[in-house]
């Protein structure tokens, strides 16, 4: 084992920076609702909010089958988006028809999503600090110019930086040119997920953790839950359970679960963040298909994420795989790489996270069981400040409103489903294998322009 990753806690980062509040009761009786809502992540935490502002009397239940915020939301990098369709050129890419839409959408979420929190009085350490991008290769270069036009053609704030410039942003001699973008915001995840279940709980939201729903099904005019051996009758349900094994049928092949993992550094000194430039609060993610994010944290260290993207085969989730050792000696190898004025800083803590990667990389949302059902999935790496959106989509969809969010076709569209196994495995190899291959040669390989003519993407 490398010697940097000898003393490493398993534990998220976030969730070891933040005292855990005392866990809500599991549900141990049959209950009534007006709403019932299947997890405690972003996604579902925001919906309870969203729902109780719509609803003041409203019964609502949520019920999380651990803790709230122990999967996706408590894991992530926190990186959160002016976007709902990651990324303005993946809307013009894949969602030509409404990208204008799109676009303006995600840049007004991440207005809406700071006002929300500021009027609840979130501390969710949200700091809209920028997002450098940064390019290792030519053609990774090409891309952030190509980037820029299409920011400028949109009316968005960027700039391009190289040398010096962008040596004052980030100096690695792994990184040839940057791209800043000023509107975009990091959140502490933990933190945002114990704030936002506070203010649910003030407001009423009956929360229920270490209750598991293992069944639903339609029941006269409403919708029954199974959790052990009680049950919820609910008029409505919102299901947001992301990356899990999804309660309906229909949607188990829409997404598969694709693990991506993150080291956390020791805490670094003001003159190893000034040896690498890094002097403002920023996040930075570089280019390629297999990318790294990084980010501070509250306390000075380092979050150095992403490149591997690990799918096992029958879509296995099983917990041993969030602790992978060759993709965190990857991590540990690749950091020396690109800091080598760091070579030496240890790291405090490795984890994995799940990520519900969809065949178009955008969340999609939709109805079932007669409308009364609504859920929303598939967010693909991108779902910090896309989760709000979902939220509020799925409301929009249970309360059958006709909205700007209902009209979109992206979330509708219904992902091309991955096939089953074997072939699902083969094929996430054969598009890795095309990824890798392009990050190193700078052209997409046929197998990957024939996915990308069929509307399928892949990423993590
Ligand atoms: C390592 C990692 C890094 C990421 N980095 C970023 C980033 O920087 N920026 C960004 O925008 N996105 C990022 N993402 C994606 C983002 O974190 C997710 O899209 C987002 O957190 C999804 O929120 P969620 O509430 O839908 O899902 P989750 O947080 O996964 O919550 C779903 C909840 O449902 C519960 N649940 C599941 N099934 C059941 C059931 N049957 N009964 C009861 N409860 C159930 C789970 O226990 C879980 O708590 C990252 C994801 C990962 C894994």
């Amino acid at each position: 084992m490398i010697a940097a990753l000898s003393n490493t806690s398993a534990e998220p980062y976030w969730m070891s920076a933040v005292d855990a509040a005392p866990a809500c009761p599991a549900l141990s009786a049959d209950t009534r609702c007006d709403l019932a809502i299947v997890g405690g992540g972003f996604t579902g935490l925001w919906a309870a909010l969203k729902a109780r502002e719509q609803q003041p009397d409203a019964r609502i239940v949520l019920l999380e089958a651990g803790r709230c915020g122990q999967e996706a939301s408590g894991r992530t990098g926190g990186f959160c988006a002016p976007s709902i369709s990651h990324g303005v050129s993946n809307a013009l890419a894949r969602h030509p028809g409404e990208a204008e839409t799109l676009i303006r959408l995600g840049r007004q979420n991440l207005v809406d999503y700071q006002r929300d929190l500021e009027d609840y009085g979130i501390d969710a350490g949200f700091m809209l600090s920028g997002k450098l991008n940064v390019a290792a290769t030519p053609w990774q270069v090409e891309g952030l110019q190509a980037m820029a036009r299409n920011y400028e053609r949109f009316g968005i704030e960027c700039t391009l930086l190289s040398g010096a410039q962008l040596a004052e942003k980030l100096d690695s001699p792994a990184y040839v040119a940057g791209l800043f973008e000023p509107n975009y915001a990091l959140i502490h995840p933990t933190r945002t997920v114990s704030e936002l279940r506070r203010v649910c709980l003030a407001k009423g939201v009956e929360i229920f953790e270490h209750s598991p729903v293992t069944g639903i099904s339609p029941a006269g005019a409403d919708i029954v839950l199974e959790t052990g051996q009680v049950r919820v009758t609910a008029s409505r349900v919102m299901l947001a359970t992301n990356a899990a094994m999804p309660l309906l049928k229909r949607l188990r092949a829409a997404f598969i679960p694709i693990y991506d993992y993150s080291l956390v550094t020791e805490p670094l000194s003001q003159a190893q963040w000034a040896s690498i430039g890094w002097t403002g609060d920023h996040g930075i993610a570089d280019s390629g298909n297999q990318f790294h994010y990084f980010r501070k944290t509250p306390d000075g260290r380092m979050l150095w994420a992403g490149y591997d993207a690990i799918y096992h085969y029958g879509s296995g989730r099983e917990p041993a795989n969030l602790q992978r050792s060759e993709s965190f000696e990857r991590l540990a190898t690749r950091f020396a790489a690109t800091f080598p004025s760091l070579a030496g800083v240890s790291f405090s803590h490795a984890w994995g996270g799940i990520i519900d990667t969809s065949a178009r990389t955008t969340f999609f949302a939709g109805r079932a069981m007669g409308g009364r059902v609504a859920y929303a999935m598939g967010f693909t790496g991108q779902g910090v400040s896309a989760s709000r959106f979902a939220a509020l989509t799925m409301l929009d969809l249970l309360a059958h409103r006709d909205t700007e969010r209902t009209r979109l076709r992206m979330p509708r569209r219904w992902p091309v489903p991955f096939p089953p196994e074997p072939l699902r495995s083969l094929a996430v190899q054969l598009a890795q294998k095309g990824l890798a291959q392009e990050d190193l040669t700078g052209r997409r390989p046929p197998f990957l322009r024939l996915l990308d003519a069929m509307g399928i993407g892949f990423a993590s």
